[in-house]
């Protein structure tokens, strides 16, 4: 399961911009792997370099250097929407001039296609098939005497999950949708202001958490420092994935420290779903917390049972079906000398397609493991995303069709908990009406009538 992407942006005339962007991304690459890009402006023109790959592969000395200006936004992206080229990496860039703008976008909007014929009839041509190049094109299109008009205007056309940041020659924008579906901050840098997707990038550049931006919300940064406009806000839909499996665990969303929350999953698997065993594993990296707060509660000793190599990443994967099939071998190795006859409790944070976890249980088994009790942060995931997770179609999804004993059996575990809904919620400390929690529950907080048409005819 993948997430749709990282954006960050920074208004600090005099600074380094391009750089203090580059290093925000590099905190933000587990957002996204596939392109990265950087957009500057110098009050004139606005510059763009963007390419295919990690941050570290994409920017040079060289290119970082180029991109000069006072006012930065940059992006890394792992598609949801549209292909993987470099036509569809991010920050994207509309119109010319003192017209120009440059977008970047996490999230998916549910109704990009009706708005992109409309913009088609209009004239407008593509570049790209993301539907935040149609986010772009709608915004520079809009009715509006000036940007924050013209951006109110395309919030009330667009629907689905969007977090924005957004360059004009003089003013950088930062948008959240009304759901607050993806997260988004404001720090502070040497006096100047900065935004991101996730608070651990303010960490790494030396800025400081001023707060979240709300859902609805836009603040316009220029030399009058931030200026914010709030829009009517029905129902907030943060996703609940963001505190199991999304934000890194050092990033604070909407007030909860994710590493606390998922302490707090672990502790209430433990809670929910004891079991008598001799060693907790939390799969590394995402469930490590997890598996450390079901040791805490239960009173089994936690330890590190798999080892991660955490170099493999989509791109260095060989298309060489014999390299394909060691598959979770390159990614895992497990420890046989802290495995042998033991009962282990493994911790992940969710079950998606079950393609990757019976492999890690028959890793742990090879090893030596007598039994292997899984436990789960995240309920059965039955619906598939649209609001920017790559996750799967209905049918691939392992709980959509099977029961938890089936899954069990599936996955080849000795026995098999998911976390409550009413549990996720407590441990992440937050009201339970302000989440998404749709892969769940198949409750949408933003109406998805014609995935839902396309969903209907994928399972016929
Ligand atoms: S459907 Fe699931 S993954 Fe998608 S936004 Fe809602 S909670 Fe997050």
């Amino acid at each position: 399961m993948r997430e749709a992407c990282g954006i960050f942006g920074v208004y600090a005339p005099g600074e380094d911009v391009a750089r203090i962007t580059f290093f925000a991304l590099f905190a933000l690459q587990h957002r996204g792997q596939e392109s990265a890009g950087i957009a500057t402006s110098d009050s004139k023109k606005i510059q763009l370099f963007a390419r295919m790959g990690l941050v570290s592969q994409v920017f040079s000395e060289e290119s970082l250097s180029q991109l000069t200006g006072n006012i930065a936004i940059g992006h890394n992206r792992y598609s949801t929407t549209g292909s993987s080229r470099v036509c569809n990496a991010q920050p994207i860039m509309v119109g010319s001039g003192d017209n120009a703008i440059a977008v970047a976008h996490n999230g998916n909007i549910v109704n990009s296609e009706r708005l992109h014929k409309e913009l088609c009839e209009k004239g407008y041509i593509f570049n790209s098939s993301t539907d935040s190049e149609v986010i772009a094109n709608l915004i520079h299109s809009a009715p509006g005497k000036d940007w924050m008009e013209k951006i109110r205007y395309a919030m009330h056309r667009i629907q689905g999950a969007y977090s924005l940041v957004i360059l004009t020659k003089d003013t950088l924008f930062a948008v959240r949708d009304p759901f607050g579906v993806r997260p988004l901050c404001l720090g502070r840098i040497n006096g100047f202001w900065v935004v991101a997707s996730e608070s651990c990038a303010l960490d790494h550049i030396g800025a400081l958490f001023a707060r979240d931006i709300d859902p609805g919300e836009i603040v316009a940064i220029d030399a009058k420092g931030p200026q914010s406009y709030h829009e009517i806000v029905e129902k907030k839909a943060t996703c609940i994935f963001e505190y199991i499996y999304f934000a890194r665990p050092d990033s604070i969303v909407d007030g909860r420290l994710v590493y606390q929350a998922r302490l707090a999953m672990g502790a209430q698997l433990a809670e929910e779903y004891p079991v008598d065993a001799d060693l907790v594993i939390g799969v590394p990296d995402s469930a490590t917390v997890a598996g450390i707060g079901y040791a805490t509660r239960s009173g089994i000793p936690h330890g590190e049972g798999l080892m991660k190599n955490r170099y493999v990443g989509r791109t260095f994967i060989s298309p060489d079906q014999r390299m394909r099939d060691l598959g979770v071998k390159m990614k895992f190795n497990p420890l046989p000398d802290i495995l042998r006859n033991k009962r282990v409790v493994l911790v992940d944070d969710s079950i998606v397609r079950g393609t990757t976890t019976p492999k890690v249980i028959n890793l742990l088994r090879k090893a030596g493991a007598k039994e292997v009790h899984m436990r789960v942060c995240a309920p059965p995931i039955r619906y598939p995303c649209f609001f920017g997770v790559d996750m799967a179609s209905r049918w691939e999804l392992i709980a959509a069709h099977k029961s938890v004993e089936e899954v069990r059996d599936f996955i080849g575990a000795d026995s098999l908990g998911y976390i409550s809904i009413d549990g996720l919620v407590k441990s992440v400390g937050l009201p339970g009406d302000t989440f998404c929690k749709a892969c769940f529950t198949g409750d949408y907080p933003i109406p998805v009538q014609l995935e839902m048409d396309k969903l209907a005819l994928e399972l016929r």
